[in-house]
């Protein structure tokens, strides 16, 4: 496998980076996690998009315009071969010395690492998940703003870890209010009597590619009203169904949250026909861009 830093391919056991840089010493860096199906970047300029926009706030400078990053994207997924992978693109502050001043890192670095997706086993899709709710908070919009996607995931890891020391697959941050945000590393959804409902951006959560792609599929081709909405765990409790949706998850139903039997403790009819709606979409030109169609630069 080869990766991309700075400009060159290096290959996997080459590839690395400075103990200087501020991403290594402080997590100062933004990054995104991307899939291709079939050669096709899943909503590649949305990803792009977010980057950009998490790296503007966390004053980082790109250097390399949205154009390049995306064929050099594409250039990774060409270069090692794959078809169906998961692309990992960090912008880091780059080398700086022990300090906290940004300004002593000179230049950011572009790392890109493109690799055969680990799927979650079909036997997790059909099973559904367990979610246990952490006691970590997810940081809100007055601290660093749950929009950015930055290399600090230290509270979302300790989330996950708890939940994982539960025997649970997911953890649900609620956010300083004690409202559902989302869990450790996906969106979450409920349906209520044929309405499916998912928290709004100023709960505190990221706002996910494939949560959009979900609410887009749930209106347009599962005629469901779709409403952004604040809730609480009861309300999930309640739900006829949950599920939850991310990059590596794709869209995954939930059975069980804090113990509570989710619906009939299978994953729901609407879940399921949302994912065979998602699985047939990744396939379609406005899914994303083409990585073996796009001209070298
Ligand atoms: N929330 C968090 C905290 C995440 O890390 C992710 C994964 N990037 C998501 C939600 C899902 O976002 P997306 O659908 O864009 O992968």
């Amino acid at each position: 496998m080869k990766v991309y830093i700075d400009g060159q391919f290096y290959e996997k056991n080459e590839a690395k980076v400075s103990v200087f840089d501020h991403g290594v010493l402080y997590g100062d860096g933004v990054f995104e996690g991307i899939r291709s199906y079939n050669g096709r970047v899943f909503r590649l300029r949305e990803h792009l998009d977010r980057l950009y926009d998490s790296a503007k706030a966390i004053l980082l400078d790109v250097p390399m315009t949205k154009k390049e990053m995306e064929e050099i994207v594409c250039q990774a997924i060409r270069t090692n071969g794959l078809k169906d992978a998961y692309i990992r693109v960090l912008v880091t502050r780059g080398v700086g010395d022990l300090g906290l001043d940004m300004r002593k890192c000179l230049k950011a670095s572009i790392i890109i690492i493109a690799d055969k997706i680990q799927l979650y086993p079909e036997e997790v899709y059909n099973r559904g998940l367990t979610l246990m709710v952490s006691h970590l908070r997810r940081v809100g919009p007055t601290q660093l703003s749950p929009t950015i996607k930055s290399l600090n995931y230290l509270n979302n890891i300790l989330a996950r870890a708890e939940a994982s020391r539960a025997n649970c697959d997911e953890a649900i941050l609620l956010n300083e209010q004690g409202y559902v945000s989302e869990c450790s590393g996906d969106n979450i959804f409920f349906i209520r009597d044929n309405k499916l409902y998912t928290p709004p951006v100023w709960v505190g959560i990221l706002e996910g590619i494939t949560r959009m792609v979900a609410m887009e599929l749930g209106e347009k081709q599962l005629g469901l009203h779709v409403e952004e909405k604040v809730f609480t765990l009861p309300q999930l409790y309640r739900a006829d169904e949950v599920f939850v949706t991310g990059t590596g998850a794709e869209i995954i139903g939930v059975i069980k949250v804090n113990g509570r039997v989710i619906g009939d403790g299978k994953p729901g009819p609407i879940t399921k026909n949302l994912i065979a709606a998602f699985r047939d979409y990744v396939k379609t030109p406005e899914a994303g861009v083409e990585a073996y169609q796009t001209a070298a630069v």
